[in-house]
C-alpha cells in the first residue's frame, strides 16, 4: 500500500486550469504567465523575483503540466516539509528526501517515485548529488529541475553552499530536461554565476522588479523611548498578527522578547547564542501560529517562508541597504498590507559609525562599508520617498512618489538649519574635538556648570549659544551631521566627535544646510487588521481565524497552509453562502473546497450573525408597527431606544417595507412644508430642517419623511 495513494496525481494540459482547479488562483501574475509557457514548452530559464513575487508557482504548475516528476532542489531542509504539506492540501502528490528522514521513509519515496505516484520531489542538494538518487532518476521521466535559492552557487554571495556548485552536472546527465533557476537576490555578479554554473547560457532571462508595493516603509525617529514605540505600534496596528522585531545584540533579543511578554504581546526569542533546539521551538511555533511576534539577531530570517507576517519591525539599523530590503522582505509574502517600521537614533549612528571606523577590514573594503552604511543613513534621513530612494539604490526606477511610505502618507518638514549647524560644530572645534554630544549639547545650552568649569570651556564662545534649541532638537542635529559625514565619530571608540573635511564650506557659509524637523508626525493608526477589513468584521474574522488554526493543529501543519489569510479576508468580504460562492475565492481549490469547505461555510453563517442580525432586527420593528404600535411602545417592548426605533423604520420605508403613512400621520400640506424645509437645507442634514419648521417634528419623524422622499425619486 502506498503512502501516496491519497493523493491525486493529475493529468491536466493547460497552465490557466492547474492555476484555477489546484491553487485556486484566477489569474497568473504578470512574469509568471510567460516563465510557466516557456517552461512548459521544454525551456530553461533563469528567474529573478522579489520575495512573495510568487515563485513557486512557477514550477509547480510546469510540474503539472508536464510528464513526469518535478525535482526542486532547495537547501532548506526546514521549508522542504511545509512546502510539501501545501502542495498535499491542494491534493498534488509530492514528497521530500533530505537527511531529516529515516531509513524507511526514504525507502518509500523512492520506492513512490519510481513508480511514477509523485509530481513534485523536493531534495536538498547533497542528496541529490548521491550517485544513487542520480541513477534512479536517470530511470524515469522527469518533468524539470527547478534550483530553488540559486543564489547559493554564488561564492560571493552571503549564502555559499559548496554542493551547489555540483549541480553543474545535470545539464551533462539529464541534456533534455528543463533547468530553471530562481532566486530573489540578484546583481549582476551573481547573476553571471548562476548562469555559467547551472549551463543557463540559452536560458530565458526574467528578471521582475525589486519594488514590493504591499510594503509600507516607514522610518522614526527614537523619542527617547524605542521599547514604548515599538510596543504601541503592536498594539495599535497589529494586535494578534505574527511580525518579526530585529535587534543588534542578544541581549536586547532577550530583554525585548520578555518585556513584550509582560505588556501581553506572545513574543520569542531568537539568536545564536540560545540553544539548538530552543531556537528550533521558537521558529516552529513562529511558522505554525499566526499570531506570534519573533524577536531577533540576524541570525533569524533565511529561507523564512511564512506568507502572513504583517511587520517587520527593526529597532536598530542595519549595516546596509541590502540588508534593509532582505530584512524587511520577509513581510507581505502573500502580498497583503504589510508594515516594515524602524525606529533610530543618534546612538544607532553613533554606534555604527565606530563600528565602521575600527573595522580591521582592508582599506578597499572598508571604503565599501562606509559607503553602505552611508546610503543606509542616507535613507534614514530621505525627506523625499523612501521607495524611490531604496529603488534607486538597485538601480530601479520610479517615476511617482509611491503614496505607501512615511514621506509620502504625511511628509516630514525640513528647516534651514545653517545656523544651528554652524553652533554645533564649531562647539566641537572649541571644545578640541575630542569629547560625545552630551557634553557638546551641555556646552551649547550653558548647563552642567561642573564639568565644563573642571575643563574651562564656559570661556569657549559657543558656551550657551544654543538656548534656542531643546536638548533633543540638538540631538538630532547632531544626528544629522554625522549621518551626512559632516562630523565622524572617534576610532578609539570614546564617542568623541571630530570634524571632516565636508564640514568647511557649511562652517565658512559657502553653503546652507537644510535638515529634518524633528518627528512630530502622529503614528497613522491603521483598523485593527492590517489586511484592511472594517473593525466589524473582526469577530467572523477571528472565527475563522480560529477554525483554520484548530485544522492546522489536528494536521500539525502550519496555519497558512490551509488557507491564506487573503483567502480569509475574501471569506470576510463576500461571506460566500454555497460551495459554488466559496470556490470563486482566491486560494479555493477543487481539493481545499470539498475537504474544508462546509466547516468554513458554517463558521461564516454562524459569526456572520451581526449583519444578518441587523435586518432581523429591523423586521422585527416593522412587524410591531403594522400590528398598529407606535415608535414609542415598539420602543418599549424591544428595549430600544425611540431613535433606534425610527431609524429601522426609516430603512424599512427606504427599501419599500413601508409607507410613511404606517408610521406618521402626516398631512400633504405638512408634507409639503418639510419637503421645502429639506430642499433648502443643502447638506440634506436634520438639524436646518428640525430648526425651520420650529421643532414641531421629531427627528425621527423627519427621518422617516426623508426615507420616503429618498424612496420616491
Ligand atoms: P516567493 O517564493 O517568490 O517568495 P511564493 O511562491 O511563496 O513567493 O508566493 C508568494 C505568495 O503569493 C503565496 O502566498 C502564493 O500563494 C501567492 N501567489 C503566487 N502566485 C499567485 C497568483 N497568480 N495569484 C494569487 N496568488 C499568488
Ligand atoms: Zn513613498
Amino acid at each position: 500500500m502506498s503512502l501516496f495513494r491519497n493523493s491525486y496525481v493529475m493529468i491536466h494540459n493547460q497552465p490557466q486550469d492547474v492555476l484555477k482547479s489546484v491553487f485556486g488562483y484566477d489569474a497568473f501574475r504578470p512574469q509568471q504567465a510567460d516563465i510557466i509557457s516557456h517552461v512548459c514548452a521544454g525551456g530553461d530559464a533563469l528567474v529573478l523575483m522579489p520575495t512573495g513575487g510568487g515563485k513557486s508557482l512557477c514550477y509547480q504548475v510546469p510540474a503539472l503540466v508536464r510528464e513526469g516528476v518535478a525535482v526542486v532542489v532547495s537547501p532548506l531542509i526546514a521549508l522542504m516539509q511545509d512546502q510539501v504539506n501545501a502542495l498535499k492540501q491542494n491534493g498534488v502528490s509530492a514528497a521530500f528526501l533530505n537527511s531529516s528522514l529515516s531509513a524507511a521513509e526514504s525507502a518509500g519515496v523512492e520506492q513512490a517515485l519510481l513508480q511514477g505516484e509523485l509530481k513534485l520531489l523536493y531534495v536538498a542538494p547533497e542528496r541529490l548529488l548521491m550517485p544513487r538518487t542520480l541513477a534512479q532518476l536517470q530511470r524515469i521521466p522527469i518533468a524539470l529541475f527547478a534550483i530553488d535559492e540559486a543564489h547559493c552557487v554564488s561564492q560571493w554571495g552571503h549564502d555559499f553552499r559548496p554542493e551547489y556548485r555540483q549541480l553543474s552536472v545535470l545539464p551533462e546527465l539529464f541534456p533534455d530536461v528543463p533547468r530553471m533557476a530562481l532566486t530573489a537576490t540578484a546583481d549582476s555578479a551573481t547573476r553571471i554565476e548562476i548562469i555559467e554554473r547551472l549551463g543557463l547560457a540559452e536560458a530565458g532571462v526574467f528578471a521582475s522588479g525589486f519594488d514590493r508595493p504591499n510594503i509600507r516603509y516607514r522610518i522614526t525617529e527614537n523619542r527617547g523611548n524605542a521599547r514604548g514605540q515599538l510596543l504601541s505600534f503592536i498594539r495599535d496596528e497589529h494586535p494578534g498578527e505574527a511580525g518579526i522585531v530585529y535587534c543588534l545584540s542578544r541581549k536586547r533579543v532577550d530583554e525585548t522578547a520578555r518585556w513584550l511578554g509582560l505588556n501581553g504581546i506572545r513574543a520569542l526569542p531568537y539568536h545564536a547564542g540560545m540553544a539548538a533546539e530552543d531556537r528550533q521551538r521558537n521558529q516552529d511555533e513562529f511558522l505554525r501560529q499566526d499570531a506570534v511576534v519573533m524577536v531577533a539577531t540576524i541570525a533569524f530570517g533565511m529561507g523564512i517562508d511564512k506568507p502572513d507576517v504583517r511587520f517587520v519591525a527593526h529597532l536598530n539599523l542595519p549595516k546596509s541597504i541590502e540588508s534593509y530590503y532582505q530584512e524587511t522582505g520577509r513581510a507581505g509574502r502573500d502580498g497583503l498590507a504589510a508594515d516594515a517600521w524602524m525606529v533610530y537614533g543618534l546612538q544607532d549612528v553613533i554606534t555604527l559609525r565606530q563600528m565602521q571606523e575600527s573595522s580591521q577590514a582592508q582599506d578597499s573594503r572598508k571604503r565599501v562599508e562606509r559607503q553602505k552604511l552611508d546610503a543606509m543613513l542616507g535613507l534614514c534621513e530621505d525627506t523625499g520617498c523612501r521607495r524611490q530612494t531604496l529603488l534607486r539604490y538597485f538601480d530601479e526606477h520610479l517615476e511617482q512618489p509611491c503614496g505607501n511610505c512615511d514621506n509620502c502618507l504625511t511628509p516630514p518638514e525640513t528647516w534651514d538649519a545653517t545656523v544651528a549647524a554652524q553652533k554645533a560644530m564649531s562647539c566641537v572645534y572649541r571644545t578640541g574635538q575630542r569629547f560625545g554630544v552630551s557634553y557638546l549639547i551641555d556646552v551649547l545650552r550653558g548647563h552642567g556648570q561642573d564639568r565644563i568649569r573642571q575643563y574651562g570651556h564656559e570661556k569657549v564662545s559657543t558656551f550657551g549659544v544654543g538656548t534656542d534649541l531643546s536638548a533633543s532638537e540638538w540631538r538630532a542635529v547632531y544626528r544629522q551631521l554625522i549621518s551626512r559625514g559632516l562630523l565622524k565619530v572617534d576610532v578609539e571608540g570614546h564617542g568623541g566627535i571630530r570634524l571632516t573635511e565636508a564640514a568647511r564650506p557649511v562652517l565658512k557659509g559657502e553653503q546652507t544646510l537644510r535638515l529634518r524637523k524633528q518627528d512630530r508626525r502622529r503614528p497613522s493608526r491603521k483598523s485593527a487588521l492590517a489586511v484592511g477589513l472594517p473593525a466589524r468584521d473582526n469577530e467572523l474574522w477571528q472565527a475563522l481565524r480560529d477554525h483554520r488554526r484548530q485544522l492546522a493543529e489536528q494536521q500539525g501543519v502550519p496555519a497558512y497552509v490551509i488557507f491564506h489569510d487573503a483567502t480569509l479576508a475574501e471569506m470576510v468580504e463576500r461571506q460566500p453562502q454555497s460551495l459554488e460562492q466559496l470556490e470563486r475565492l482566491p486560494g479555493v481549490g477543487e481539493r481545499k473546497l470539498v475537504n474544508y469547505g462546509e466547516g468554513f461555510l458554517a463558521v461564516i453563517r454562524e459569526h456572520a450573525a451581526p449583519r444578518a442580525g441587523k435586518k432581523d432586527a429591523v423586521a422585527e420593528t416593522v412587524r410591531l408597527c403594522s400590528e398598529g404600535l407606535d415608535p414609542l411602545a415598539i420602543a418599549r417592548q424591544r428595549d430600544l431606544t425611540v431613535q433606534t426605533v425610527y431609524r429601522h423604520l426609516a430603512r424599512a420605508i427606504r427599501e419599500g417595507e413601508l409607507e410613511l403613512a404606517d408610521v406618521a400621520e402626516i398631512s400633504p400640506a405638512e408634507l409639503d412644508s418639510i419637503q421645502m424645509a429639506f430642499d433648502a437645507s443643502p447638506s440634506g442634514t436634520l438639524k436646518p430642517v428640525y430648526d425651520a419648521l420650529e421643532g414641531a417634528y421629531d427627528y425621527g419623524v423627519l427621518e422617516c419623511v426623508r426615507a420616503s422622499l429618498a424612496a420616491a425619486e
